[in-house]
């Protein structure tokens, strides 16, 4: 709880990690017990898959909006990906922050070097180790019938991410969901306590200070 009239910037949390590494899970449990923070909702001109909606999963836009955007310089980051653009808006973001909220993007190690170019104050990021390669391995084969091919593909792809932990703030090793959520959420906490984000603050200390008077009987 803050004192009435002092006022926080919301963070913007960045969660990135190798695919199977617990990063969705960590951020589903965090997004469930903290009504405080908001996932990222991207924009994209790929068409809605079956069960998709529109404002939930994500922003669907012609092609020609989201370059009407870019042009505007709506979005903080965007890139082109199986040839649909995808990207984050300014504005939404914008909004949450300023009303002292936070948001969650669930993004890579690329993603988050863009974000971190337009809004390094108020990105704290983190990224989830997993405990060991075979570890991951043995998740990413229970996680889906992948072909060996696959498995193969999707660890070095998991290796290259990795590679990257040492840009992030924070590093978490996830040996434990329920562990590894109660650090992601103490990052969050101490976080949201850093004196820069807070406005406000001179004014209420100093009208307790002027009040006081040490010398009082
Ligand atoms: P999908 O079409 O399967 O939902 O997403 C495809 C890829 O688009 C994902 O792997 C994800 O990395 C990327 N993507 C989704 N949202 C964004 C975004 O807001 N910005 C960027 N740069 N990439 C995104």
């Amino acid at each position: 709880m803050l004192p009435q009239n002092v006022k926080r910037r919301g963070v913007m949390f960045v969660l990135s990690s190798a695919s199977g590494a617990g990063k969705t899970t960590i951020s589903r449990l965090l997004m469930d017990i903290d009504p405080k923070i908001h996932i990222s909702i991207s924009a994209t001109t790929r068409e809605p898959r079956e069960g998709e909606i529109d404002g939930i999963h994500y922003n669907f836009l012609t092609r020609e909006d989201f370059i009407k955007k870019i042009a505007n310089g709506e979005f903080l980051e965007y890139a082109e990906v199986f040839n649909h653009m995808y990207g984050t808006l300014k504005a939404p973001v914008e909004e949450i922050l300023n009303k002292g909220e936070d948001v969650l993007f669930d993004i890579d190690w690329q993603g988050t070097r863009q974000l971190r170019e337009v809004a390094r104050d108020d990105i704290v990021s983190v990224f989830i180790l997993p405990p060991n390669l075979i570890e991951l391995e043995n998740r990413l084969r229970k996680r889906a019938q992948n072909s060996e091919e696959e498995i193969k593909y999707r660890m070095s792809r998991a290796m290259s991410e990795i590679s990257h932990y040492d840009e992030y703030h924070y590093v978490v090793v996830n040996y434990e969901i329920k562990d590894s959520l109660q650090r992601v959420q103490s990052i969050l906490e101490a976080e949201r306590m850093k004196r820069r984000r807070m406005s406000g603050l001179r004014d209420f200390v100093s009208n307790f200070t002027k009040n006081y008077d040490c010398n009082k009987k």
